[in-house]
């Protein structure tokens, strides 16, 4: 399928990390005629208004990047919004989009969704064949239901409903929350506070132990549009680098990219989370796709990006 300039694209959750990516990689493709609604246009947990909407615009193509998503503190504290909303902004897409007449449409799942104890790198095969994370199961629970409902479309109605499931991102747009973001973000608010305090010290939270591969937003969206121009696509494909570190390296790298000389602490009594979640790319590489922003790169043009947007104040 190829992605013309007057394709008529939806991108649900355009405002957020990835769906911010996925437009300004379709603008850059010269695809002008995006099909873009903010919250307060359409509420995507509000199953008429999303009939309404995929009824008058009738979108050729759908990117569902739209979800409530956290850290994992912001996971295991609020687990009844992360699967009340995921649930309801998936089956609300999914089905309007099919009740409508869209012949494709594109999930973004997570590489969470894969069994806490799944063989590493971990194939897309993994899907459903053991016990969850259990920091993160609400919200995993709610995208492995998305993608199964992309699968079930796909086989029982012919329609082109698909997935890709991304390691752990990064990069402009995300959540800088203290609490309640990802580590990257968390890290680079935390180690940058500390240079700016002139303080001896930052604490990690968990053991720094556990290892996570990183995926700058760019690449994602890159490997996302490679997808979307795929005529058969895979049900499920993995995006990741192809490369994990543990956490404690990568709170070594962001201290050099900040400038933070001082000394990096654990904290034991915050949770870990799952030990390793590596995936296996070679879906994405037999397509032509690779990730091509190394993470130190990455992480300086984010840090750059923070401090020229004021992320850190307030
Ligand atoms: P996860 O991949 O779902 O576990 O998501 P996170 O990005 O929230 O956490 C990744 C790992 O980084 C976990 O082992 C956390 O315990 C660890 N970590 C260390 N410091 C922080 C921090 O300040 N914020 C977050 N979110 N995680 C941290």
């Amino acid at each position: 399928m190829s992605l013309n300039s007057d394709s008529r694209i939806f991108i649900a959750g355009h405002r957020g990390m990835v769906g911010s990516a996925v437009v300004r990689a379709l603008r850059a493709k010269g695809v002008e005629a995006l099909l873009l609604r903010s919250r307060a246009e359409l509420d995507l947990c509000d199953s008429v208004a999303v009939e309404r909407f995929f009824a008058e615009e009738k979108p050729e193509m759908v990117i569902h990047s739209a979800a409530r998503v956290g850290g994992i503190h912001a996971n295991r504290t609020f687990p009844a919004e992360f699967i009340y909303e995921n649930l309801s902004v998936a089956q609300n897409v999914i089905h309007s989009a099919w009740r409508q007449g869209c012949q494709r449409l594109l999930f973004l799942g997570s590489s969470c969704i894969y069994p806490r104890e799944a063989p590493q790198p971990i194939p897309e095969t993994a899907l459903l064949t053991g016990p969850l994370e259990p920091t993160n199961e609400a919200y995993a629970l709610a995208k492995i239901a998305g993608l199964e409902m992309c699968r079930h479309y796909r086989n029982q109605y012919g329609v082109c409903y698909h997935s890709a499931m991304p390691t752990n991102l990064y990069g402009p747009g995300d959540n800088y929350h203290p609490d309640h973001s990802h580590v990257i973000p968390g890290l680079l608010r935390r180690f940058h506070q500390a240079k700016h305090d002139g303080a001896n010290s930052v604490v990690l939270w968990g053991t720094g132990r556990p290892r996570r591969e990183f995926l700058h937003v760019d690449d994602l969206a890159a490997g996302l549009l490679t997808l979307l121009e795929t005529e058969h696509p895979p049900d499920i494909a993995n995006i990741g680098c192809g490369e994990d570190l543990p956490i404690r390296e990568l709170a070594e790298v962001i201290a050099d990219v900040v400038g933070f000389t001082g000394e990096i602490k654990t904290d034991p009594s915050m949770p870990d989370g799952t030990p390793r979640k590596l995936l296996d790319i070679s879906r994405m590489r037999a397509l032509g796709w690779s990730a091509r922003i190394s993470l130190v790169d990455g992480l300086r043009q984010t840090y750059a990006e923070c401090l020229q947007n004021g992320r850190f104040e307030g």
